[in-house]
């Protein structure tokens, strides 16, 4: 069985993302540019944000945080938004997730412009997503796309199983599939008999937030199996998969951690590189 590295691919990702930073600087004699606006103090969002700052600062990347109060009123957060996209130097803006409640999530995700959207969460980059145009994809289902085709390149005609069907992870996950030519089954909580779907699959992604939900008789022998979730449990933290169980029949499957966490940091540092690149 293959053990996906993800730690390792991720930091050979960050390692040509540096190499680009640099070429692009000599070319435009400027360095693209992520900004985060990060609200109040809840603890796994200072952390992810913390990971994030650091990891653009280690590729060269410009990068600026705005904090603000969990207390700030929306219309502070959207003329700061739009204030970034007009500023030249900003390539990338990201508000991290989630918000507090008085907050309109969709409005301050419209409010960012699409070619600086590096979650690819603005209904213009999930259209065009869909529609197999040029887009920013999200980060996650972006870093389990590349980690999929480290093991198989050739995608064409491959059955996939996507389980979970959210705007982050599953349903981009299902877009990128397809316009590799996969025939896609995307599964949710009222998907019948979710085994007997996972058995198809000759790729299987799981994005639940289930501990262990996918077992080793669900899957294919030889199934690439990707595994999305993070689960605190009283073992610690597990993915959507029974590691133990699956790593038995899998071709290749991602630990937890070590699989496609470090992926979804790499993956924002080539959204923003993408998105200097489009504006240029
Ligand atoms: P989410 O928005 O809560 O969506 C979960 C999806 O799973 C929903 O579509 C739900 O179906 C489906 N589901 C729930 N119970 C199910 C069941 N018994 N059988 C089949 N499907 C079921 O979650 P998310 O944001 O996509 O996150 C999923 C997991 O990924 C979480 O553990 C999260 O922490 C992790 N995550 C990891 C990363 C990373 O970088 N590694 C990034 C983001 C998220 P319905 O639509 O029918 O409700």
């Amino acid at each position: 069985m293959i053990l996906i590295d993800g730690k390792k691919i991720a930091a050979e990702l960050r390692e040509e993302l540096k190499k680009e930073v640099l070429s692009l600087q000599k070319k435009y004699n400027k360095i693209p540019g992520l900004t985060v606006i990060l609200i109040g103090n809840m603890a796994p969002s200072q952390i992810y944000v913390r990971m994030k700052e650091k990891a653009a600062n280690e590729i060269g990347l410009k990068s600026e945080v705005i904090r603000y109060p969990d207390s700030v009123e929306e219309k502070i957060v959207l003329d700061k938004i739009d204030e970034l996209n007009k500023d030249d130097s900003v390539s990338g803006i990201l508000v991290q997730l989630p918000l507090p409640n008085h907050i309109d999530k969709q409005k301050v995700i419209e409010a960012i412009l699409p070619k600086k959207d590096v979650d690819g969460f603005h209904p213009m980059n999930v259209g065009n997503l869909s529609s197999g145009y040029e887009s920013s994809v999200p980060c996650t289902p972006l870093g389990c796309y590349l980690l999929i085709k480290k093991i198989e390149p050739n995608l064409s005609g491959k059955k996939a199983v996507v389980v979970g069907r959210s705007n982050l992870n599953g349903k981009p996950m299902t877009q990128l599939l397809l316009k590799e030519n996969c025939t896609v089954t995307m599964t949710h909580s009222k998907t019948k008999d979710l085994k007997a779907e996972c058995l198809k699959g000759d790729i299987i992604v799981a994005a639940v937030g289930m501990p262990e939900l996918v077992k080793g008789d669900w899957v294919k022998k030889d199934a690439i199996v990707i595994d999305v979730g993070i689960n605190k449990t009283e073992k610690g933290i597990v993915g959507d998969v029974s590691f133990d169980e699956v790593s038995k029949v899998a071709k290749a499957l991602t630990p937890v951690p070590g699989g496609v966490g470090p992926m979804t940091i790499a993956c924002l540092l080539k959204n923003t590189i993408e998105c200097f690149k489009r504006s240029n």
